[in-house]
């Protein structure tokens, strides 16, 4: 997600800093987290953690102006049980800790359409496999995407890598799930009639592979 420039944004920064986890270590120990990779302006993952007070919930996001949007979100609603890491999702994969996520939200990724950029989409293969590392044994991903391109080449990824996938769709909204939290960027795509395509992946139990 592109921004321009804040202004105000040390300060700002530091008004949210209870909501900023300063490395990836301090992500809360205590139980099975469900986290979300890219929240960008965090509608979804505030929505989620309000519905769900008894979970803890950690946001991933890299753009720093756009995190800061979410944290401010977070600290409005007086969220209590979300915190967020400034980062790369891959900086997780040099955490001790292993299995402490539950779920793990991809809303409307970045596709990279160029093949050479392939590697960069959050369904390729070594994401997937930072994903093994960080659920738990029952841990599931909920995938919601605009692009049919990203769509089709995760439908391939995921069980290459082990995954089974179940609960596909090509179009959420036309018998939506009450349950269904919208991004922003679902929302404007659904505002403008564009399908939304949607999956589960769990990881396959060992006997079965
Ligand atoms: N989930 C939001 C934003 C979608 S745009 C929504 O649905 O409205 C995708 C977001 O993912 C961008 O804000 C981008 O900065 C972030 N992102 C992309 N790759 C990332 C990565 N490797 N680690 C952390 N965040 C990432």
């Amino acid at each position: 997600m592109r921004m321009r420039k804040k202004k105000n944004i040390v300060p700002r920064m530091e008004a949210v800093k209870s909501y900023l986890l300063e490395n990836a270590r301090d992500i809360p120990l205590n139980e099975n987290i469900y986290l979300e990779v890219g929240c960008g302006k965090g509608t979804f993952i505030c929505t989620m953690a309000k519905r769900h007070p008894e979970r803890q919930f950690v946001a991933v996001e890299k753009v720093e102006s756009v995190i800061l949007l979410a944290m401010e979100k977070a600290k409005a609603q007086e969220i209590s049980n979300l915190r967020f890491f400034k980062g790369d999702v891959m900086e997780l994969a040099n955490l001790e800790r292993e299995h402490f996520c539950d779920r793990i939200f991809l809303n409307f990724s970045d596709p990279w359409p160029r093949g050479r950029h392939a590697k960069r989409r959050l369904t390729a293969d070594s994401f997937l496999s930072l994903y093994k590392k960080l659920l738990s044994e029952d841990g599931d991903i909920h995938m919601k995407t605009d692009n049919t391109e990203l769509f089709d080449f995760s439908l391939e990824t995921f069980p290459q890598n082990g995954f089974e996938l179940c609960n596909v769709t090509r179009d959420l909204h036309q018998n939506p799930p009450l349950d269904n939290i919208m991004t922003e960027y679902e929302q404007n795509f659904v505002s403008q009639g564009k399908p939304i395509c949607r999956l589960e992946a769990k990881i396959k139990a060992e006997k079965n592979k």
